[in-house]
């Protein structure tokens, strides 16, 4: 069976270590032969995230901090010289104070507030900025959010907001785009634990709220979500854009 990304190129922002979304997806894009370019934040991250890379077949490392132009700029920089066109992007990053994932929402700082925006929502506008000129022949940009962008879950809070922020982005993004080929999707997946979830008061408690209530009475994996990631990324996805698609066994069509 043909690989559903030979011969594509793709950028994913986000990996931190074994548990993050973006490896689990990083797993998934070589499985199905893309060349890859893996982006992270800080250079004391870098030689685990190189380690993960050696795993894969045609995979590199680069820094970006998304709050710093110059990173977005070495990071295009880079793609450029790599001599081929971009296919995909995956953005699976976000970031919000501990204390404004704990206290009431009502008490979110203004500075808690611009930085959960700045990193977890503006940086996809920017990021969409900085790579579409590279996806001449058209690609896919896909965002990782959570339903407490249009729900209220226990003290998601100020992540919630920049969540909500983040999926109006993908759709007046994938309205700019659409011309070039360029579609732009979400992907919303169920609680899983990662180093920032764990960062999120009582996860456990939503994890176990999920794993009683969801239709598949199970918790979403990554697998899943890499799986669905895929998809957008490949001619699969060719018809989809504007979309937010939820892997979450199920968890969001419940009301009790
Ligand atoms: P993670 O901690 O592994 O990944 C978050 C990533 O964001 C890390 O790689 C971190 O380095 C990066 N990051 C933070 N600030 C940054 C900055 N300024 N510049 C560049 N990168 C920065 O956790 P994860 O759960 O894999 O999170 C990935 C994405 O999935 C996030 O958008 C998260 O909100 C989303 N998500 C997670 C869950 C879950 O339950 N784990 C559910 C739904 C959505």
């Amino acid at each position: 069976m043909p690989k559903l990304l030979e011969g594509r190129s793709a950028l994913i922002l986000g990996v931190a270590n074994r548990w993050s979304l973006a490896y689990a997806i990083a797993q998934a894009f070589a499985r199905e032969g893309a060349r890859l370019f893996l982006a992270c934040r800080g250079e004391r991250r870098r030689d685990t995230v190189e380690e993960l890379a050696e795993e894969m077949e045609d995979a590199h490392v680069l820094n970006c901090d998304v709050t710093v132009p110059e990173d977005m700029e070495s990071l295009t920089g880079v793609l450029e010289k790599s001599g081929r066109p971009l296919d995909a992007v995956v953005h699976s990053v976000a970031f919000a104070n501990r204390e404004d994932l704990s206290r009431p929402f009502i008490q979110t700082s203004r500075s808690g507030y611009l930085l959960a925006q700045e990193v977890s929502a503006y940086s996809l506008i920017s990021l969409a900025r900085a790579t579409a000129p590279l996806m001449n022949r058209g690609g896919s940009l896909t965002a990782l959010t959570y339903l407490g962008a249009t729900r209220v879950v226990p003290n998601y809070n100020v992540m919630g907001a920049a969540k909500a922020a983040l999926e109006a982005s993908v759709r007046y993004l994938a309205s700019d785009l659409g011309p070039s080929n360029i579609r732009v999707n979400a992907i919303s997946a169920g609680p899983i634990k990662t180093t920032s979830a764990r960062g999120i008061k009582n996860f456990s408690k939503a994890l176990n709220d999920v794993a009683e209530r969801a239709p598949f009475r199970r918790n979403a994996e990554p697998g899943e979500v890499a799986d669905t990631a895929v998809f957008l990324a490949s001619d699969l996805g060719r018809g989809v854009t504007g979309n937010i698609l939820y892997v979450d066994a199920g968890f969001q069509i419940m009301a009790l």
